[in-house]
């Protein structure tokens, strides 16, 4: 029904993004990485950019502690909080938050709540009636992600519905900048569902990928993925590697948001393959189970309780060299390695506030080696010690080896890095 429903019509292009404009300022030779600025009516974004995901009611807000790049936050979560939802919607979402006019903001659907309720009728209007109250700088469409592991049809229905709500947004749209999502498990999927994306609104100047975040999870079977898609790819992190490129390649001009992926060390592979931004709640959930992040490391648990798969802080002279250096707000206030452990270690709030810094400097840092054109060198540094290191043939035009001892094709990249730590 959809089908006919998109063929029978002309791209009308109803509410062009006339008040967003992405500009790439610098590529990089090697890799796909790039920088640029995104400007929505007065907001301006420097790019690569990565949201904060916030909760409603939750603390810390680290806006209050220092510059943030972004805030996400999911219209259900807004919806369902009753007293709370009316103030926001009566007083938009940057005073609601106490964000300054400036910070930018985006809000998500929450679509994959509705499945959780098994839900597909969930009215598009009355998400767009939400953002036109909260006035977020960016409101994604209401979407439905994939899931590996349902039915092809269930699939296929969701990404129906998703291209149907996103034709209804489009249309009934005011004068909001909203976020069309692609969702695809497929290479074939990608590229058919960027037609269909652009015949229902032409070429977008914002788009977002979604559903990737099952597939680049460790913690279910791979195989299985790659069986159904006939043994294609090495793993389901080569598949989600190769859908990013392949919407990339269709839109290359605009400003590419993927959702739910931007970890630490995620973070610099997506950036690597073009994408210009991304979320991640990562930094609350991590200091919830006693874990903080330091640059280009893994999580550390500031506890001193040994269980599998744990690296415990105290134990690793790297993460201390890292932590003694870290400049967040609640460092800061602490002058030694011990009193640092011990506010980090008695308190969440502290961990988010430091997660968050380490978050927003990650992405800093990233983009002045895209201004260095040394994209590659740093993304095989900070990947080094990860899983997601296999991947970095896929993202590199060139191929290269990167040895245990961080060497890139004869240059050191650790000492590199060192060299360079105010970057
Ligand atoms: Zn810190």
């Amino acid at each position: 029904m959809t089908k006919e429903y998109t063929e029978q019509r002309e791209p009308t292009h109803m509410t062009p993004q006339c008040s967003a404009l992405y500009e790439v300022e610098k590529k990089t030779r090697s890799t796909g990485a790039r920088i640029g600025k995104l400007r929505v009516g007065d907001t301006k974004m420097s790019t690569p950019i990565l949201w904060l995901g916030h909760r409603v009611g939750g603390t810390p807000k680290p806006w209050q502690a220092f510059h943030l790049p972004g805030v996400l936050m999911n219209a259900l979560d807004i919806f369902a909080t009753g007293q709370a939802s009316q103030k926001a919607r009566e007083a938009g979402i940057n005073r609601y938050l106490g964000l300054d006019p400036s910070c930018p903001t985006l809000l998500d659907s929450g679509g994959y709540l509705y499945l959780k309720r098994n839900d597909l009728e969930a009215d598009p209007c009355d998400i767009l009636n939400l953002y036109e109250d909260l006035a977020p700088t960016i409101g994604a469409v209401l979407d439905y992600p994939l899931d590996p592991f349902v039915a092809i049809e269930v699939n296929q229905r969701r990404w129906q519905q998703t291209l149907v709500n996103t034709r209804l947004m489009f249309e009934r749209n005011g004068h909001l900048t909203l976020m069309p999502v692609v969702h695809a498990h497929s290479v074939s999927q990608a590229q058919k569902a960027c037609t269909e994306l652009r015949e229902i609104i032409g070429e977008p100047v914002i788009v977002g990928i979604g559903s990737l975040v099952p597939l680049m999870r460790t913690h279910h079977d791979g195989r299985l993925l790659v069986e159904r898609t006939a043994g294609q790819h090495k793993s389901s992190r080569h598949l989600a590697v190769e859908v990013i490129k392949t919407v990339r390649t269709e839109f290359p001009d605009a400003f590419l948001h993927v959702f739910g992926v931007g970890g630490t060390t995620t973070m610099h592979l997506m950036f690597a393959l073009g994408v210009d931004s991304l979320d991640s709640i990562g930094w609350r959930l991590k200091a919830g189970y006693g874990a903080i992040q330091l640059p280009g490391l893994g999580d550390r648990f500031t506890g001193n309780e040994h269980r599998r798969n744990r690296t415990l802080l105290i134990e690793d002279a790297v993460a201390k060299e890292a932590l003694i250096e870290c400049q967040c707000p609640v460092c800061q206030e602490h002058s030694t390695f011990e009193r640092r452990l011990i506010a980090l270690d008695s308190s969440f709030n502290n961990r988010a506030l430091h997660n968050a810094w380490v978050f927003v400097q990650e992405v800093n840092a990233f983009r002045e080696w895209v201004k260095a054109d040394s994209v590659e060198q740093f993304v095989s540094q900070r990947l080094q010690h990860s899983p997601l290191k296999s991947l970095l043939p896929a993202v590199f035009d060139r191929i290269s080896k990167v040895d245990s001892d961080g060497w890139v094709g004869g240059f050191n990249v650790s000492e590199h890095l060192r060299d360079s730590a105010a970057l």
